[in-house]
């Protein structure tokens, strides 16, 4: 059981990406699965007696595999970009469905980039009509118009 705490970089985006990975579980995940396993074999043992208490320790590796699937979720995940969404397990089973990953989050991004600009646009549009009402309009100065 080693842990390893490492730095590298997105291939796709440059964006550093930090891990701190353990290669199984700890001991101390190992301990919390074993108490969960004796209060409910407790459970059990009070419900259906001492034998059945007994069977009831085999959820011990039920709750093990879940553990473990948990912790390899949390690492697959830390090892994706945060920047572009890049996922290196995804790329090395699939490098299409990688790439269309990284594609729709990018394209996702842009998305709300341009949105932000066209909200920003049509605020500025209607600040100087909304600045031209609140501004004193010019009086019609008689002598300033020129007419024939
Ligand atoms: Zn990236």
């Amino acid at each position: 059981m080693s842990s390893k705490s490492f730095t590298h970089f997105c291939p796709v985006c440059r964006a550093p990406v930090k891990s701190h990975l353990h290669d199984s579980l700890t001991l101390k995940t190992h301990i919390q699965i074993v108490l969960i396993t004796l209060f409910v074999s407790g459970l059990v043992h009070l419900i259906f007696g001492f034998e059945a208490a007994l069977k009831s320790t085999v959820v011990y590796f039920i709750f093990w595999a879940i553990a473990e699937f948990l912790h390899w979720a949390q690492m697959r995940d830390r090892t994706k970009c945060r920047a572009c969404g890049f996922d290196p397990i995804l790329y090395r089973k699939d490098w299409r469905k990688a790439r269309d990953q990284v594609e729709s989050r990018l394209r996702g991004v842009v998305d709300q980039i341009l949105n932000e600009q066209l909200k920003s646009k049509k605020v500025a549009q209607k600040t100087p009509g909304q600045n031209d009402a609140a501004a004193p309009k010019p009086a019609n100065n008689p002598s300033s118009e020129t007419r024939p």
